[in-house]
């Protein structure tokens, strides 16, 4: 009766047990100050133009001439007209009925399995965001490992052996922060026209990206449309992890045995869902107005600024790394072949820094940590002399 893949999935300890060793270190250190560098969420406040927004919007619910019932399931014609704006600014067009309005990434990468049948071969590209694996578990898909590493500097590329159905690319990536420059992606792309697979494409950090080789949309590439789902995100952009607010864009033509994505897609949220609410779709399209991106342009920099501050310390210390500079996050090997938690627990110990253990982002994590570069610059800048007294001293 019930869907066994979910009785064989790997049991989700990682979070808590890593939420219970600072728990256990901060109860018996109260003294320290612990420097939390292991952080993937984004601090507040929202920007003024969304908190005006959400006053506005609620007042019109206050009244019956102004209230707002059910809302269109794929998304409201003014947030998807905000949308199709935003793309605009990377040329790239995309309709209305491309773009299907989501509470956010993690929703839709967990729900947009159900376009693919039960044997779909999913290739996972790891170190990667865990949803990736585990939902393709759920649904009881094969899958497929492709292994980035310090040789292809955490960015995999297909090869003539390389076969699935789908794949999950992440880029800038969480955990490694690497991102695909123009001509990488454009194997991916011209990989998956000629096998007719299907990318899944996570752009939920596009909006860190500072250098021009890197794409912000994968359909800033020719014939991506025929082979791409991209799937985004508020949260990061715009600090709406707490709001619930994303986007996904199904282009026209992308068709696979003689199907549209699209047509099924929308099949699929019309049956679904009934929408995201009013309120909060005024909120998103405040934050990608022009004073709401001037708002979160300025709260990245500041991330990008502690991204700026880490890298330059690792490179001090002469500690390898990927990331920091296109993606909030920075990937470096653990010393003498540690394994990341032996590492987590060493920082802990030794610096009060808290940081990620790669062994929570599937094969080939292991024996790597991830920092964050949301934490605040006071405890950033606190953290980078930190580390470079624990480096200098093992040297
Ligand atoms: N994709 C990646 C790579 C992420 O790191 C995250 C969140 O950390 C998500 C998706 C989920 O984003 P959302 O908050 O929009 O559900």
């Amino acid at each position: 009766m019930i869907r066994s893949a979910y009785t064989q999935l790997p049991p989700a300890f990682f979070f808590s047990r890593l939420t219970d060793a600072v728990s256990r270190y901060a109860e018996n250190h109260p003294d320290r100050r612990l420097l939390r560098l292991g952080v993937g969420d984004v601090k507040g406040p929202l920007a003024p133009a969304v908190i005006e927004a959400l006053h506005r919007a609620a007042e019109e619910q206050s009244r019956p001439e102004t209230f707002h019932g059910y809302q269109p399931e794929t998304g409201t014609d003014f947030l998807k007209a905000a949308v199709a704006a935003y793309y605009r600014q990377r040329n790239v067009t995309l309709s209305a009925g491309e773009i299907f309005i989501s509470c956010g990434a993690a929703d839709d990468l967990g729900a947009i399995g159900n376009l693919f049948s039960a044997d779909a071969r999913v290739l996972v590209t790891e170190p990667a965001y865990p949803a990736y694996a585990d939902v393709s578990r759920m649904a009881g898909r094969p899958i497929l490992h492709l292994a980035g590493n310090r040789e292809n500097g955490f960015l995999p590329l297909p090869t003539a052996d390389t076969d699935a159905d789908l794949v999950f690319l992440c880029s800038p990536n969480n955990p490694t922060g690497a991102a695909y420059t123009r001509s990488q992606l454009r194997k991916w792309v011209d990989w998956a026209n000629a096998r007719q697979a299907v990318i899944l494409f996570d752009a939920a950090y596009e909006a860190f990206i500072r250098d021009a080789e890197v794409p912000h949309s994968i359909y800033e590439l020719p014939g991506a449309k025929a082979c791409a789902i991209e799937i985004s995100s508020l949260s990061k952009t715009a600090g709406f992890t707490g709001m619930r607010l994303g986007y996904t864009a199904v282009p026209e033509a992308l068709v696979r045995d003689g199907c549209s994505l699209r047509d099924m897609w929308t099949r699929d949220r019309t049956t679904r869902t009934n929408g995201v609410s009013y309120m909060l779709q005024r909120a998103g399209e405040a934050a990608l107005s022009p004073e709401g991106l001037r708002f979160s342009r300025e709260r990245i920099a500041d991330f990008q600024e502690n991204g700026r501050i880490l890298s330059e310390t690792l490179r001090k210390a002469g500690v390898r790394f990927t990331g920091g500079r296109n993606a909030p996050y920075l990937w470096l090997p653990c010393p003498d072949g540690q394994s990341g938690w032996t590492f987590f627990d060493r920082l802990l110990e030794e610096a009060q820094i808290v940081v990620t253990p790669g062994e929570g982002f599937g094969e080939g994590g292991e024996g790597h940590v991830r920092l964050s570069c949301f934490g605040s610059r006071e405890d950033t800048e606190e953290a980078a002399g930190r580390l470079l007294t624990f480096f200098k001293k093992r040297v």
